[in-house]
């Protein structure tokens, strides 16, 4: 076995065995069926939903049967990537495992230590014989890692807990009480086209980091689209004849281009030459790869109407884009922020999508609606989609500072709390189930998502022990 010379053998069997049936967001019919009768062969009460969901409910041990119920939350999907050229069978094969004592690794794909090591803490604690704690209630979700689509659908009959630990978070000594909330902005014009004159030009931003929309918006980096609408808003006169940038709506677009036509080419690639200087200066820290370039172009076939090209170009330049306003219950963490995301063509219509964040709904909604009124008098047509709750960070929180002073106690290091820009589970949860307090933590992991994922096997270990001694210190 892969984990015979590592300490909790307990825990890392359970990880091996959920690790050993494929699980990939959407295909979680054979974890669930694990989940089941493992709680059948323990004599422990559980049940599923229409979702998929799987709950599960113990009493609290000798002495603390009386206490408040906690619950213990992870999800079940975990997502699924692959080295290239890899045969692996993310429908059928087992995840192989490999360790060095330090860290466990998965051979030639992810992991899914998120969040099976979540999973497997709590089958730990559940079925421990001498584990101490108050009446426990355990909810494992479906399609965390695909839009959330469990936690949304959570029976809240099946839950009578009001405080929920949520073992989904990658950085042990944090303890996370809020998260932001988020919708999308997806807007669209009808495009006219007419022949083109002059000369054509392909103007390309490239190079950039891009990165997570939630994660790392506050980093400075150059939003592709935003550029080239600089650039366009420097020139005096110009007609679109396509243009695009951004892959994902929670990705900050690293790449776009246009081609266009214009009557002084020569002025229009200086003016791309100018533009780079200035950036290649301001973006010297933050994304010192950044490329902005303009070079003759074949005539196209059609351009956008001079009037909606300007327009298009005006929106874009005028959009906001990056972090609004940085909360002021915890500092340093971003409280509002919008991504100017996706710049397309589809069917004579020109479709822009943004993604806006906020952990105070309001705020997310206000940011909303002056996109939207932007959009609409530029003649675009927005609505809002996707829309998720926040997850509002309360520094009172008494299981937040429980948690803490158990922390201090068991592990002797003081933990931060604090938020994440991007998208939990408790954000839903809390929104579903009226009084609900939450926190969420977790071992340390690294590259998540990706074939380097990688878990700290001391830290799997002690926040596993964490956990456990924690439950019965809860008032
Ligand atoms: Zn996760």
């Amino acid at each position: 076995m892969w984990y015979s010379k590592l300490n909790n053998k307990r825990l890392w069997k359970i990880f091996s065995e959920i690790s050993s049936i494929p699980r990939e967001s959407g295909n979680e019919e054979g974890i669930r069926n694990y989940l089941l009768s493992w709680a059948e062969n323990c004599r422990i009460e559980a049940s599923s939903d229409a979702k998929g969901n799987v709950y599960m409910k113990v009493p609290g041990t000798k002495g603390l049967e009386k206490m408040p119920a906690t619950a213990l939350q992870a999800h079940i999907d975990m997502v699924c990537v692959k080295k290239e050229g890899s045969a692996h069978d993310f429908s059928k094969d087992p995840i192989k495992i490999v360790t060095d004592g330090v860290s466990v690794k998965a051979k030639d794909t992810s992991l899914g230590a998120d969040d099976g090591l979540g999973v497997a803490m709590i089958l730990d604690i559940l079925s421990d014989p001498d584990a101490e704690h108050g009446p426990l209630e355990a909810i494992f979700t479906v399609e965390e890692e695909t839009g959330l689509g469990g936690a949304y659908s959570i029976d809240p009959e099946k839950i009578s807990a009001r405080r929920l630990i949520n073992l989904d978070s990658e950085e042990e000594g944090l303890i996370f009480i809020g998260c932001a909330g988020g919708l999308d902005i997806e807007s669209s014009m009808k495009l006219k086209y007419e022949k083109p004159e002059g000369s054509a030009v392909k103007v390309s931003v490239s190079g950039l980091l891009g990165g997570h929309s939630g994660g790392e918006i506050h980093k400075e980096r150059g939003n592709a689209i935003k550029l080239l609408a600089r650039y366009l808003n420097r020139l005096p006169s110009f007609q679109i004849a396509s243009i695009s940038g951004g892959t994902r709506r929670n990705v900050i677009p690293s790449s776009a281009e246009a081609v266009i036509t214009v009557s002084d080419p020569d002025a229009a690639i200086s003016q791309a030459k100018t533009l780079q200087k200035e950036l290649s200066a301001e973006y010297s820290v933050s994304d010192p790869g950044v490329i902005i370039e303009a070079a003759a172009a074949d005539m196209p076939e059609r351009v956008i109407r001079r009037k909606k090209s300007q327009k298009i170009a005006d929106m874009l330049f005028c959009s906001p884009c990056g972090v609004r306003s940085m909360s002021t219950a915890i500092s340093g963490i971003v409280e509002t922020s919008d991504n100017l995301a996706i710049v397309s063509e589809e069917n004579d219509r020109l479709c822009v999508i943004y993604s806006v964040r906020s952990s105070v709904d309001s705020r997310k909604m206000a940011l909303a609606y002056e996109i939207l009124t932007l959009a609409d008098s530029f003649g675009f047509k927005a609505k809002i989609t996707g829309e998720y709750p926040s997850w509002t960070p309360d520094p009172e929180s008494s299981l937040a500072k429980e948690a803490a002073a158990a922390y201090k106690k068991i592990i002797g290091k003081k933990p931060v709390i604090t938020a994440i820009h991007a998208g939990l589970e408790c954000g839903i949860i809390n929104s579903i189930i009226p009084g609900m307090e939450s926190i969420s933590i977790g071992p340390d992991l690294r590259d998540v998502h990706s074939v380097n994922e990688t878990a700290d096997v001391a830290s799997a270990e002690r926040m596993a022990e964490f956990v456990k001694k924690m439950l019965p210190m809860l008032k």
